[in-house]
């Protein structure tokens, strides 16, 4: 058996090992959702320690290289302009399909009407919010925000004062800018900066070295995080009351991840996307497993490139953007949590106001940042909006205290959302890698 193909079998098996020793060795349910017991966890510890910290270490470090790199590479000003026009179109318009796809089918399936026990439900779900303080503090905090604040955060982050900082804050998008620039600036000084192009290009090297070395730590990672999620919520829950929207959510991951993503793909590079998905099956088994597409950046970039076949001046520069940027999976979870609740709290959305949750779930996705649960904080973004304009019609708006309704299934959904985001992302790297093929005369 080949190394990666041993590597791919024992994720696979850490992941089922973790599912079956959450469910029968951990889950008990007198801890089921109970934050504080479950946040000291050995099984969160270890997971950390073992995969999340040095998949974590390695993302900046990476994303600053391999953006300087892949600009490097392209070279020529306004072919950077194609190759990052087209990637933002990609995106844009590969997250509206998505969320429009979970926008139909929420109103379609309707799971938040007709909930036999929604009273229960709902004092539950507020119950949990309160309780759940971290969570709390950062919904609250996220309240306060409106969508121009959320953008001006944003242009601010682009647009940073201290390299450093922004570093040690793990906050991706100013270095993407700074080395953009720098790679701009590298390739325009010819001669004299070529020693420094080709020091950037044995770096990556190097970390690409280190991601492989890593990458070993997945099997014993996925095997804690997991155990620790379905520990904590238990299989249960995926026939409990939110079991009508929990599918709705999986149903909508499912139509964008195996027909309209394949879809766009076979269309603009007519490549085999069941191939493709296997290539790139252990960066969307760590997704899967660690429910955050900043963590698997460096192991997306390297099945992207190795197994792949994404040149490096489209992976390194769309793969970083999109982990931060690219969330697919995010936008539709997003309009069908939102809908679902307004269901669930007996607020009818009328078209318009359907129209509000596309756009800005769709805003409110590009802002989440690839952490897990990013997505269930950035959704107050989108109540807010629609509580305004439900406000405007006299109907009481929707408590944010509702979020805690689906708090405890989150993690699950997370997962598959995050292997949603990391999925799209891949599938832009290999389209873009034929407007920008590493080996074209230059
Ligand atoms: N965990 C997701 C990611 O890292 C973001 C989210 O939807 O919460 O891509």
């Amino acid at each position: 058996m080949s190394k990666t193909n041993l590597l791919t079998l024992l994720i696979l098996l850490g992941l089922i090992g973790g599912v079956l020793l959450g469910q029968f060795a951990l889950f008990d349910p007198q801890y089921q959702y109970d934050n504080n017991y479950w946040s000291g966890h050995w099984t969160k510890l270890a997971g950390d320690l073992i995969l999340i910290r040095p998949l974590t270490l390695m993302v900046i470090p990476l994303v600053l290289v391999s953006v300087v790199v892949g600009v490097t590479k392209i070279g020529d000003p306004s072919r950077l302009g194609v190759v990052g026009g087209s990637t933002v179109v990609y995106y844009i318009s590969t997250m509206l399909i998505s969320v429009t796809i979970g926008t139909a089918l929420v109103t379609t399936i309707e799971p938040g009407v007709g909930v036999g026990n929604a009273a229960e439900v709902k004092l539950a779900g507020e119950e949990q919010f309160a309780t759940n303080l971290i969570m709390r503090d950062r919904v609250e905090a996220a309240e306060q925000t409106t969508l121009g604040d959320a953008w001006l955060n944003i242009l601010k982050q682009m647009i940073p004062t201290n390299i450093v900082r922004e570093m040690s804050a793990t906050r991706p998008l100013g270095v993407i800018v700074f080395a953009l620039l720098l790679g701009l600036a590298l390739a325009a000084g010819g001669e004299k900066t070529a020693l420094a192009i080709r020091v950037f290009d044995q770096l990556f090297d190097a970390l690409m070295r280190l991601v492989q070395w890593i990458i070993w730590l997945t099997p014993p990672g996925v095997f804690l995080l997991a155990a620790w999620t379905v520990g904590k919520i238990g299989l249960g829950d995926l026939v409990g009351p939110l079991a009508k929207y929990m599918s709705t959510v999986l149903i909508g991951l499912a139509i964008h991840a195996f027909i309209v993503l394949p879809l766009v793909l076979v269309i603009f590079t007519r490549r085999n996307p069941l191939r493709f998905m296997w290539q790139m099956r252990r960066a969307l088994m760590t997704a899967f497993g660690t429910d955050s597409s900043s963590a698997t950046l460096p192991v997306t970039i390297e099945s992207a490139e190795t197994e792949g076949g994404c040149s490096k001046k489209a992976a390194n520069f769309v793969l970083p953007l999109g982990a931060t940027v690219n969330m697919d999976g995010t936008a539709l979870y997003e309009a069908v949590a939102v809908v679902f609740l307004f269901q669930l709290y007996g607020i009818d959305l009328s078209f318009a106001e359907l129209l509000i949750v596309v756009i800005t779930a769709t805003l409110a996705a590009v802002g989440a940042a690839g952490i897990p649960s990013a997505g269930l904080v950035t959704m107050v973004i989108v109540i807010t909006a629609v509580n305004t304009s439900v406000g405007g019609r006299n109907i009481e708006a929707l408590p944010l205290a509702a979020i805690g309704v689906i708090i405890g299934v989150d993690r699950i959904l997370d997962m598959c959302r995050t292997t949603v985001n990391v999925w799209g992302d891949a599938i832009g790297a290999k389209i873009i890698t034929r407007i920008a093929p590493d080996d074209e005369p230059t």
